[in-house]
């Protein structure tokens, strides 16, 4: 595999007003390629000083340049800022593959479209507006505007680093914000391109700003006086923490947190289908997707029948490196990551289900040191097991029975959190039923996790709030100003 960036030892730095800079400190970090286990790049580490400077700015870029600027220039930058992200596909993808652990055959597609997302904000910003409103006073006319709201600071997690990045800037520039993107310190060196890309695009400079590193310059912009919004993807536990320390400076969130969505299979389902799904979820990025349906609720007739073909399915999985042709499903990001799945499932053995592992990865010479885990099922859970109820973030679901149309329901409404959810029936009515009952962000019918720029996506309950994608996350990233004019 060859890179079209190069890696030496020279740290990434940070981007801030512009400039590639190292940290104040001149601390620096590594991330590695979990395939290998061995380091894959050094990063300049920001303190608070960094996020301070960072943010300065953002700030001056608000006031001076990008906030100043017409809805047409904006979408004019953030077109180029697109064409730079495209002709950089190739290297976006190998980074993702390298960072993550990725398949390549699967970034390699995923990253052809990753400008799309920043070209669809430049787009629909041109229709950003507020409304005339008519108002029971005579004297009064009423109008509202959209507003920016300043400067925004982004976090973002490590298992889909460059996509939630891009669905974060791209609407807080295109509604006129300014930014400061902290990416996980997991998996930063997409963050790093897309700073580059941001130069490459003559950004006006601090309209985004770049900065490396973990908790704490990621609390700085939480705190910052000057940030006006925080948006953050992430864990549930970070995103409480975040959610308190930002209330104290009263600042707008959105908060896109972890998920245990439930595939309900009810007994009239093509079970074909079900099981296409359930087994795109389990190794889709080796299970580290928010919106994975991690609890399969199948309904007791067919049960026998969707676990031995979904069994077939996975025990076919080509585990491998991820920079590899032919690999289906990679490793997962970290050793701690892997330790902690592994622990999940001796709890799960401990707390009475069955677990089964189908890929053998004993004595395969080709893993090395990288951080390989088998596809899993739990079979025989209960609702109430830590493990049904925990969000796992590995190659692994747990899988339910019912009998009733209402337990099917209940079952897929006991948890915490409400980020998506898939039902496979073909009953319309039933459908529509578990559409309305279920308590969920995204209800799919007769289809797995599906997700597009166009279309709002973001969770309810401990999922967080605020939409990510669509035209929702554009009006989350602005303010609306109400003018009373006297006649
Ligand atoms: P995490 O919460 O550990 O970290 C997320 C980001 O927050 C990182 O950039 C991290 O450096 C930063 N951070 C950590 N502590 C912080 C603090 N105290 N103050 C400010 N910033 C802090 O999450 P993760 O392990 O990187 O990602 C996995 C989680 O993300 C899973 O729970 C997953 O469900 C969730 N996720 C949600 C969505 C969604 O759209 N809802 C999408 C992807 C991932």
């Amino acid at each position: 595999m060859t890179t079209h960036f190069t890696m030496t030892d020279t740290p990434w730095p940070l981007l801030i007003g512009g400039e590639a800079v190292a940290a104040e400190s001149g601390q620096t970090f590594e991330a590695m390629n979990p395939s290998t286990g061995a380091v894959l790049a050094r990063f300049a580490e920001a303190g608070e000083a960094d996020a301070d400077r960072a943010v300065a700015a953002a700030r001056k870029a608000f006031e001076t340049t990008w906030g100043t600027l017409t809805p047409k220039a904006r979408s004019r930058y953030l077109m180029r800022f697109a064409d730079a992200i495209r002709a950089r596909a190739e290297d976006f993808a190998l980074a993702e593959t390298m960072d993550v652990g990725r398949p390549i055959s699967i970034t390699s597609t995923e990253m052809e479209g990753l400008a799309d997302s920043v070209e669809y904000y430049a787009g629909i910003l041109l229709g950003l507006s507020g409304e005339t409103l008519n108002v029971s006073d005579p004297t009064l006319a009423d109008f509202t505007l959209r507003e920016p709201i300043g400067i925004c600071g982004l976090i973002t997690p490590w298992n889909y680093p460059a996509l939630l990045a891009v669905l974060k800037i791209a609407p807080a520039l295109a509604a006129g914000n300014t930014a400061v993107l902290k990416p996980s310190e997991v998996t930063p060196l997409s963050s790093a391109l897309l700073a580059e890309c941001a130069r490459e695009a003559d950004l006006p400079p601090g309209t985004l700003n770049v900065i490396h590193g973990g908790a704490e310059p990621g609390m700085r912009l939480v705190t910052h006086p000057d940030v006006g919004k925080i948006s953050f993807t992430g864990g549930t536990v970070t995103g409480r923490r975040i959610f308190q320390a930002a209330g104290h400076g009263m600042k707008r969130l959105t908060l896109e947190l972890g998920g245990k969505s439930p595939l309900l299979v009810m007994e009239d389902a093509d079970l074909e289908a079900a099981v296409e799904a359930a087994f795109t979820d389990n190794v889709r990025n080796s299970g580290q997707v928010c919106a994975a349906c991690t609890r399969l609720i199948v309904h007791r007739e067919l049960h026998d029948a969707f676990v031995a073909r979904l069994e077939e399915r996975l025990r076919g999985v080509h585990v491998g490196p991820a920079n590899e042709k032919d690999t289906q499903m990679g490793p997962v990001v970290s050793a701690a990551q892997r330790d902690r799945i592994a622990g999940c499932l001796a709890k799960a053995e401990e707390e009475g289900a069955e677990v089964r592992r189908y890929v053998e990865l004993e004595g395969r010479d080709d893993l090395g040191a990288g951080y390989y885990l088998p596809p899993a099922l739990i079979l025989n859970a209960r609702s109430d097991m830590a493990t049904t109820r925990e969000e796992l973030f590995g190659p692994v679901q747990s899988v339910l029975t019912f009998d009733t149309e209402d337990e099917g329901i209940a079952l897929a409404n006991d948890t915490e959190y409400g980020l998506a959810a898939a039902v496979f029936t073909r009953d319309s009515g039933r459908a529509m039923r578990a559409v309305r009952q279920i308590r969920a962000g995204t209800v799919c019918i007769n289809a797995g996790r599906k997700v597009s720029v166009d279309a709002p996506f973001g969770g309810f309950r401990m999922s967080g709030f605020g939409k990510e994608r669509g035209k929702d996350a554009l009006l989350d990233d602005t303010q609306l100003k109400n003018v009373r004019y006297a006649l």
